[in-house]
């Protein structure tokens, strides 16, 4: 079973996302649990937690179709003890707000070294970050979603998040989410389906497809190898379309949420249309 979404907006109230996500034609769903450009948000009401699992189960997502996304502000891999633990308590919160909603699993970027640490410090920092929000928390999957690689951000090799990986202690609970746009960015060819097969292979092979809990379906304004992360809707950017065709007929991709983080989001409900249609 495949099941497609998009990053709905949760204005007035994290009960208004599955509505959002139900009026596109969406079996799938990511959202903001907070506003995602602020450090503080007021905590989620039992009203809102109320009716975000009855709109839930109304328009029938279960856990397993829906990836909140954490705030961008969050750096777990900050070199700085200061700004490190500002993250970690951010990201604690987010981890928290997911448990109330009765979700199971919390997508975020891994970290960035800022150029004062080397990576593989950075990357310990980021394991460390988890293993603590881990410990305070259950049945939520920390999701380390591919970075495209730019700036200082980690997370962009299969290498990095295997070592990530490699550092969390509950490894029932960490996951990774693979973002197509990011992925072509990082300099994973998935133009072709001879370079789609190999980057999964290496994706098995250093990572495992046990681990993957959720995909970002983007195109790619900029060309392969930038390293630059500017997202554009399907068939509009240098990925082309055929890696969505390759994904909608594997199922080693199957039973995740499938979410586009398309800039239109008037083409949501084309483009959802179009990815069903793909499977064979
Ligand atoms: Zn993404
Ligand atoms: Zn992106």
């Amino acid at each position: 079973m495949k099941y497609i979404g998009a990053h709905v907006s949760a204005a007035g109230g994290v009960e208004n996302a599955p509505l959002n996500a139900n009026q596109i034609g969406a079996t799938a769903f990511a959202f903001f649990t907070k506003n995602q450009r602020q450090w503080q948000s007021k905590p989620l009401t039992g009203e809102n937690i109320r009716l975000f699992k009855e709109n839930c189960r109304n328009y029938g997502y279960e856990a397993h179709q829906i990836l909140p996304h954490d705030s961008y502000l969050i750096n777990l891999g900050h070199p700085e003890t200061e700004a490190l633990e500002k993250s970690r308590n951010a990201f604690l919160d987010e981890m928290q707000r997911c448990e109330q909603l009765g979700l199971d699993r919390l997508n975020f970027h891994p970290g960035s070294h800022l150029n004062k640490i080397s990576e593989d410090e950075c990357i310990s920092i980021i394991a460390e970050s988890i293993n603590l929000a881990l410990d305070k928390t259950s049945g939520v999957t920390a999701v380390i979603e591919n970075t495209a690689g730019q700036g200082t951000n980690l997370g962009f090799s299969f290498l990095q998040i295997s070592k990530m990986i490699e550092q969390v202690d509950d490894k029932s609970r960490v996951g990774v989410c693979i973002d197509t746009c990011h992925a072509l960015a990082a300099g994973y060819d998935l133009t072709t389906k001879q370079g789609f097969d190999e980057v999964f292979d290496e994706f098995d092979k250093l990572i495992g497809f046990r681990y993957l809990k959720g995909m970002h379906f983007n195109d790619s304004k900029k060309e392969p190898g930038s390293r630059v992360d500017r997202h554009a809707s399907l068939g509009k950017g240098s990925l082309g379309t055929d890696v969505f065709g390759l994904i909608m007929n594997d199922k080693r991709f199957d039973g995740i949420p499938l979410i586009l983080e398309t800039p239109d989001e008037k083409l949501w409900p084309e483009e959802i249309l179009f990815l069903k249609s793909l499977i064979k």
